[in-house]
């Protein structure tokens, strides 16, 4: 293009929309190191992978995360996702259809939405199933899954995990993004007839539980502190909130507007309230602990005896709540360091009523959580603890023709053995080689001549100290693992 083309005529530069970010190595070594672990430690505690869509009918989110809630209602990325809806916009028709059936939640955004749009097309022949979202969060697809699959067949309980990106129309932050990474885990058992299932007992909860913190652990998040908390069920709760409504009702002035609204639509959110002016008055609101029934009293009492067995450390938080019906008894939230004010990595809980809910088997019970994986990230890269490549790294320095095929073998064994290998395709001298080896943070360099191939035994230099060994050819990839801590 020439200097003096007329701006329009320039090609247009993209970049990423608000709130989306692109992940670039060496940062990906980390996500990858962190989600082999989560793959190992799953596995050895019974999990097994499920992948999911990303796109699901937009209902799936509103009715499991209710449209009152943000994923499930101004966050939720969704739209009419239908080849019909370009084709019919003409007549109105649709508008009185859908208002009169189609959209089951009264005056949710969406069905304004979905109002608008009818006002300018024909959208006779759409069905609730054309209006699609991108995921906020996973569990209402693996109970989805769960459901459609009839995994309800023994052997049960059925124990899945899942990792992958989720969507959420969020104002952006540090750790918090519209774009954003969960590794998650389900733990779902339909009620034995006449049995006692492996889920009555706080047991599974204690070892969910038990398999986050380890994995916490093992990815070397240190730091991090473990809530927990019981939220009652369906014979407990509904007094509760009654009483909780009744207190909030009193106190409403000192309340600010959100919190205000939620004494009618959602009491036990004005809990979550981050508003500091809102703090000393929600320490003075009644607690569920103290009006939990006596079976969600022994299953908070077991959890927390089975945590203790476990050597799982927390501490209570009677704050921590999900304001869904439900959610029962057991919730769960982790917090790390270097987060600022997004310190939760992970939140999780029992939802013994959703899957019934959707439609599956009556008396389901379920378990789960999920780490923020963005945020998990975050914190390794805070506390230093951000070394990504956990394998020893080498660049093959070759010199005369003669050292190529020797070169490309020597590069194909490292390959095989796991170590990462960078082979200039040109033959280059020593010095200029090491350098370049430096710059792309390389550990070693394996030097190739005439006279290392005519002896089997190579000359291994090691970057960060400029120590030189002399290495058999057959001791090579024992040396490098040795070497390298
Ligand atoms: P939730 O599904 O809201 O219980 O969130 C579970 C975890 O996902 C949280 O503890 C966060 O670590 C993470 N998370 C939720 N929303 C976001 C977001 N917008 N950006 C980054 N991480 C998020």
């Amino acid at each position: 293009m020439s200097k003096g083309a007329p701006k329009s005529a320039q090609p247009r530069r993209y970049r990423l929309i608000r709130g989306q970010r692109d992940i670039l190595p060496p940062e990906t070594d980390l996500w990858v190191s962190v989600e082999d672990a989560a793959h190992r430690l799953f596995r050895s505690f019974g999990f097994g992978e499920i992948r999911l869509p990303i796109i699901e009918t937009a209902e799936l989110f509103e009715k499991s995360a209710g449209t009152d809630s943000d994923v499930g209602g101004k966050e939720l990325y969704y739209w009419v996702d239908s080849p019909r809806a370009n084709k019919a916009i003409k007549s109105v028709r649709w508008k009185a259809k859908m208002t009169a059936a189609k959209v089951s939640q009264p005056d949710s955004p969406a069905k304004s939405e979905l109002l608008r749009a009818a006002d300018a097309g024909d959208f006779d022949t759409l069905t609730e199933a054309d209006r699609v979202a991108l995921r906020p969060e996973a569990t209402a697809s693996v109970c989805r899954a769960y459901i459609q699959h009839e995994m309800h067949q023994p052997p049960q309980p059925v124990r899945l995990y899942y990792m992958g990106p989720m969507f959420r129309r969020d104002r952006p932050q540090k750790g918090r993004y519209r774009q954003f990474y969960q590794i998650g885990a389900e733990v779902i058992e339909p009620p034995k007839p006449g049995g006692y299932g492996w889920m009555e007992d706080a047991a599974t909860d204690a070892e969910v539980i038990e398999m986050l913190t380890t994995f916490f652990k093992n990815v070397g998040l240190s730091e991090t502190t473990l809530y927990i908390n019981s939220i009652g069920d369906k014979e407990c709760r509904p007094q509760y909130i009654e009483r909780l409504r009744n207190q909030l009702s009193k106190i409403k002035d000192k309340l600010g507007p959100d919190s205000q609204r939620r004494i009618q639509t959602n009491p036990l959110r004005v809990l979550d309230s981050k508003n500091e002016e809102e703090q000393k008055i929600i320490e003075t609101l009644p607690r569920m602990s103290e009006h939990l029934c006596e079976p969600c009293r022994d299953h908070y009492k077991a959890l927390k005896r089975n945590l203790d067995q476990r050597g799982v450390t927390y501490q209570e938080n009677w704050r921590l709540v999900r304001g869904l019906d439900y959610y029962m008894r057991t919730t769960f939230e982790i917090t790390a360091k270097g987060l600022g004010s997004q310190d939760a990595v992970c939140g999780g809980g029992r939802y013994d009523g959703l899957v019934e809910m959707m439609g599956g088997p009556k008396g389901t019970k379920g378990i789960g959580f999920a780490i923020g994986e963005d945020r998990l990230i975050l914190s390794l890269q805070e506390s230093g603890k951000s070394r990504s490549d956990a394998r020893p790294s080498v660049y093959i320095v070759w010199m005369g023709e003669g050292a190529r095929a020797e070169a490309l073998s020597t590069a194909s064994n490292l390959r095989n053995a796991g170590i990462r290998v960078e082979l200039p395709g040109v033959e280059q001298k020593v010095g200029k080689a090491i350098g370049q080896a430096d710059k792309l943070g390389i550990k070693f360099a394996v030097i190739l001549g005439e006279n290392e191939i005519s002896t089997g035994v190579y000359t291994v230099k090691t970057l960060s100290t400029g120590t030189q060994d002399t290495v058999r050819k057959s001791d090579l990839i024992g040396y490098l693992n040795q070497q390298y801590v």
